[in-house]
């Protein structure tokens, strides 16, 4: 490879977790270049976008790099700075093969620069190694930068100044800089060498995209499986336990890992015994099912609405009224402009009526009726109402972990609800 292994933020900032994973990051960085966006990404890229739109909007006169490849922003960056401008947006920069774009950069009346990285999260200390990886750059091109972090302000409404708190992060910046700089320097020896390194496996491995290439061959029953396992699979992976049937005896498991265990190896599923008295308590006919879906959007658009407060825009709710009735069904979609809390709990309180129980899956929809009765209080009192009447049917009420396939299963709404009316009717 000539000149220095190129190198970009992503790559620095998880070479911290798993120098494996920044080795096998370079060797694929051409195939992840191309690789497609996720839906899930693409929300992210899009909700990313919108907020920095939002945050520009607070330095007026700013110029935009815009480009069609980083070797031209370089290139435009380093006209309009040396033109004097005084903000720039998406400056591009790159020292020895690791390469950046700033957010906002604004130049100070000494000739130094403020560095402003525009986050749509909410906790600065996210980030604070993603913007020391950039003022290590532009330390290294001879530019002074004091970095600062602008992220969403949870207290912001539609009428506040700003969206965003900036925050001076000059001090922990300081003492990042060191380790980013051993950092990059061991991953380039590493890349050079030109040897996967051993690196311990930990519960983190079964998120990354390279969970298959760096434990091939593992056992159906593996130790990642292990229900609610945490730190009890590091501890596992250290000891070289890869299966869930291996677990040395001697190991303390919680009730469920234990169930989990005995299923594999005795090969039947098992049941809560007292599962249905747990169902038939304190539950009165009608039932009404209820299953929300809700956006957390960092931009409020309407009056009480916070960042990230959740906006439900749709419910379903299946009704049983007696034992052996069919079950109805009824649903809301908010499908126009506008707030769509008004409208949504309108609905669904001319839905559940005032009487019956009020089944939801977890503590989503409770949270949800809370923050409604807050946004809206002309209807709080009834909200409130329908939040009394609500049982919670996920773990935390221990009805619903069944050992299915000797996997731990939290039962999905849907799935729930069919088992349990296949349930209710042998009762
Ligand atoms: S699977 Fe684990 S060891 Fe392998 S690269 Fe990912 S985090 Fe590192």
């Amino acid at each position: 490879m000539d000149g220095p292994v190129p190198l970009n933020k992503r790559i620095i900032q998880e070479a911290g977790a798993c120098m494996r994973l920044a080795y096998l990051r370079v060797r694929d960085r051409e195939k992840s270049r191309d690789s497609e966006l996720s839906a899930a990404d693409e929300i992210r890229l899009m909700c990313g976008n919108k907020v920095g739109q939002k945050a520009r909007e607070q330095f007026p006169g700013g110029k935009l790099i815009q480009a069609d490849n980083f070797a031209q922003a370089l290139l435009a960056t380093k006209t309009a700075f040396d033109s004097g401008e005084v903000i720039l947006f998406e400056a591009a920069f790159a020292f020895e093969g690791v390469a950046m774009k700033a957010d906002i950069l604004r130049r100070r009346k000494d000739n130094d620069f403020d560095l402003i990285e525009v986050k749509s999260g909410t906790d600065p200390n996210n980030y604070l190694e993603d913007i020391a990886i950039q003022v290590w750059i532009l330390n290294n091109l001879g530019i002074k930068a004091r970095p600062y972090l602008m992220v969403i302000d949870t207290s912001a409404t539609i009428k506040s100044k700003s969206l965003f708190q900036i925050i001076d992060c000059r001090r922990e910046v300081r003492e990042l800089i060191p380790e980013i700089d051993s950092r990059i320097e061991t991953i380039r020896a590493m890349v050079l060498a030109g040897k996967i390194p051993e690196v311990p496996f930990t519960r983190s491995c079964q998120d990354c995209d390279y969970f298959g290439e760096c434990l091939p061959g593992l056992p159906d029953h593996h130790v990642f499986t292990l229900y609610r396992g945490g730190k009890k699979i590091d501890s596992l992976l250290k000891r070289g336990v890869l299966s869930l049937e291996s677990i040395p005896a001697k190991i303390s498991l919680s009730d469920r890992q234990s169930i989990q265990i005995q299923t594999i190896k005795s090969g039947k599923p098992w049941r809560s015994a007292d599962l249905r008295r747990k169902l038939k308590a304190g539950i009165v006919y009608p039932f009404f099912f209820l299953d929300f879906e809700a956006v957390l959007d960092p931009i409020p658009e309407h009056p009480n609405q916070r960042p990230y407060e959740i906006m439900p825009f749709q419910w379903s709710c299946h009704v049983q009224r007696s034992a052996n009735s069919e079950l109805e069904h009824y649903e809301f979609l908010m499908d126009r402009a506008g707030d769509p809390r008004p409208v949504f709990a309108e609905s669904l309180l001319k839905c559940v009526e005032n009487s019956g129980s009020v089944l939801v899956y977890s503590s989503f929809e409770r949270t949800t009726l809370k923050k409604l009765a807050d946004a809206l209080p002309k209807l709080k009192s009834k909200i409130k109402r329908l939040v009394a009447r609500c049982s919670t049917y996920m773990l935390s009420s221990g009805t619903t972990t069944i050992i299915r396939n000797s996997k731990a299963h939290s039962l999905s709404s849907k799935s729930f609800l069919r088992w349990f009316l296949n349930c209710r009717m042998r009762i």
